[in-house]
């Protein structure tokens, strides 16, 4: 049974599978937060040899402890794809009635042709004896099943032109589902699963156009004592607004991404690290700059700041090395003092 039926099941069934998920889930250590829940669901109640519970079977087996950071990991890794699964069988379901009935239309139709050739071959016959009350039932006959034709194509008219909308809306509600994936909830920048998939791209249409490509990655500086300060409800608006600082400066062709919970990643397709420091260095000083305050009561904040890291791609790098980089140059940053962009070492791990 595919997990997506298990999770819309009610009633008893529904508190038995619960119940199974929360006991495996205190079996291996996991704390029962709404996350998890539905991560151990896929777990209890999916396929066997789905690629999420395979990898929970190894992080079982390796013994390494089922942390946040393992839980966000696996949620960014399978849980869109699970999601968005469900909705696609669900889009395909009405899809695959909407084409049952047009080929019922269709084969309606078709008999009623057929019919209406029988009638005329049986005419031409009764037009050879040359009986005229024969020829007038035949033309009455013919009224009657000309008729029937033309009652049958315009039902069949309605039926396609029902499908037709019945297919854009259904296709509009995918892409809609597809953004929503792809999409990250507090910030609308690009989520990491969304990231991950344009860098592969970009990395490959590097190489096939042989041009360049620069990665930064950006990390909002002490935020932990900010959040420890200001409550988590605050942070998450600070979060939005250094979201909205990157975003319009990582508008296409580059690709802005929330690459975790207070960690941002521009992709520079074509664009080299001299550009992509001026960019990052404009956003830095656009946040260092703004006092925020909390709208509610007028408090000062203070101001935040923003530590970048990024690395030019050098040709045929792969994707984990230039993530690597990135990740050292933005470690470099905080190691100097935060607040600034360092660049990484082009030498240092080149393909
Ligand atoms: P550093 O300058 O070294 O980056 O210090 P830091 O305190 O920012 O350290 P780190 O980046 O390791 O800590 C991230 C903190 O960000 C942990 C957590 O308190 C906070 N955080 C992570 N995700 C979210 C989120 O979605 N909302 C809020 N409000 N806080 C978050
Ligand atoms: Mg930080
Ligand atoms: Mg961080």
């Amino acid at each position: 049974m595919s997990a997506d039926v298990e999770l819309t099941l009610r009633g008893p069934q529904a508190y038995a599978l619960a119940r199974k998920v929360l006991q495996a889930m205190e079996a291996h250590k996991v704390w029962p937060t709404p996350l998890n829940f539905e991560l151990w669901l896929h777990y209890v109640s999916g396929d066997e040899e789905s690629p999420l519970t395979t990898e929970i079977n190894q992080l079982i087996e390796s013994g390494e402890p089922f942390t946040d950071t393992v839980s966000e990991h696996l949620a960014a890794q399978y849980l869109p794809k699970a999601r968005l699964n469900g909705e696609i069988l669900d889009a395909g379901d009405a899809l695959s009635k909407e084409l049952d009935s047009v080929t019922r239309a269709i084969e309606s139709a078709r008999e009623t042709s057929e019919a209406y050739g029988q009638t005329l071959a049986t005419a031409s016959k009764s037009i050879d004896t040359g009986d005229a009350k024969a020829i007038k039932a035949m033309v009455e006959s013919l009224t009657t099943a000309t008729h029937r034709v033309q009652e049958e194509n315009k039902t069949l008219e309605t039926q396609l032109a029902d499908t037709t909308a019945e297919v854009s809306r259904l296709r509009e509600h995918l892409e809609m589902v597809r953004r929503d994936a792809m999409t990250d909830a507090l910030t609308n920048l690009a989520n990491r699963k969304a990231f991950d998939e344009a860098l592969e791209k970009a990395c490959a249409q590097a190489d096939a156009s042989g041009e360049t490509l620069t990665l930064a990655v950006i990390d909002i500086d002490h935020f932990k004592s900010f959040n420890d300060t200001w409550g988590h409800q605050t942070g998450d608006q600070v979060i939005r607004y250094v979201a909205s600082v990157i975003g319009r400066a990582g508008e296409h062709p580059r690709v802005a991404a929330r690459y975790g919970g207070e960690e941002f990643a521009v992709i520079f397709p074509g664009e080299n690290a001299r550009v992509a420091v001026a960019v990052l260095e404009e956003v830095r000083e656009e946040v260092a700059s703004r006092i925020l305050k909390r709208r509610s009561t007028n408090e000062d904040l203070g101001a935040v700041t923003v530590s970048s890291g990024l690395a030019e791609r050098q040709p045929g790098e792969p994707v984990a090395a230039l993530l690597e980089r990135a990740d050292a140059a933005l470690y470099a940053s905080k190691r100097a003092g935060r607040n600034r962009t360092s660049t990484a070492d082009p030498i240092a791990s080149a393909a």
